[in-house]
């Protein structure tokens, strides 16, 4: 533990140290500060020094609201992130722009990664054999391919596929069986067994599923 330093008195950007304040969990002390704005806050002793917190908040919240400011009375916003936020709320084209050339970069990443996936399950549905491009789809062999593709974002998941150098816990279907096996339980009908849920759909009854 470093030496106790009494900061009362002392200024830090725009916070002035009016007394110690109640230790938390961190060995650096925390100090009862004010800011020039006004608000009074607690912030802890190194993080004074150090320059990390430099307001009550109120440098962010002016810099949210002045556009494109990078820099508040002389001090540099740390979020960057708010910063490019910000730029682009307030510049409606840029923002536009950005997102078509974002949607563009992502369609054709799209489009080269699942001609890998196909070209590594062998172009073809590893059910029925259909073969062309617009049929065929990857499918998880034991399901879960939904939620992999919503967490993870479905460009991310096929990267996965073919950088774990196409797995057969993955496979190319046609869309049809594709279709099929999810209503059939994880089998597709091709293969001669019709599930329980199959066998609901067959009768009509779909309830309860
Ligand atoms: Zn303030
Ligand atoms: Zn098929
Ligand atoms: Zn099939």
């Amino acid at each position: 533990m470093g030496k106790f330093i009494d900061l009362t008195g002392q200024t830090f950007n725009r916070l002035t140290v009016v007394s110690r304040a109640e230790n938390s969990r961190h060995p650096s002390a925390n100090w009862n500060c004010v800011c020039s704005c006004g608000n009074a806050t607690v912030v802890r002793g190194d993080s004074l020094k150090s320059g990390g917190t430099r307001s009550c908040g109120c440098i962010n919240k002016e810099f949210c609201a002045s556009g494109n400011a990078r820099r508040i009375d002389g001090l540099s916003v740390s979020d960057k992130a708010a910063w490019k936020r910000r730029h682009y709320d307030m510049n409606p084209e840029k923002k536009a722009k950005k997102n078509r050339q974002t949607v563009i970069l992502i369609r054709s990443a799209l489009k080269t990664v699942s001609k890998q996936i196909r070209d590594g399950y062998g172009n073809r549905c590893s059910c029925c054999g259909q073969t062309g491009d617009l049929f065929l789809q990857l499918d998880h062999v034991f399901g879960g391919g939904r939620q992999d593709a919503k967490s993870h974002g479905t460009l991310a998941m096929y990267r996965r596929v073919v950088s774990e150098g196409f797995p057969n816990r993955y496979q190319v279907l046609c869309a049809n069986c594709n279709h099929a096996k999810l209503r059939n339980r994880g089998v597709c009908p091709h293969a001669g067994f019709l599930g329980w849920h199959a066998e609901d759909l067959l009768s009509g009854c779909t309830a309860g599923t």
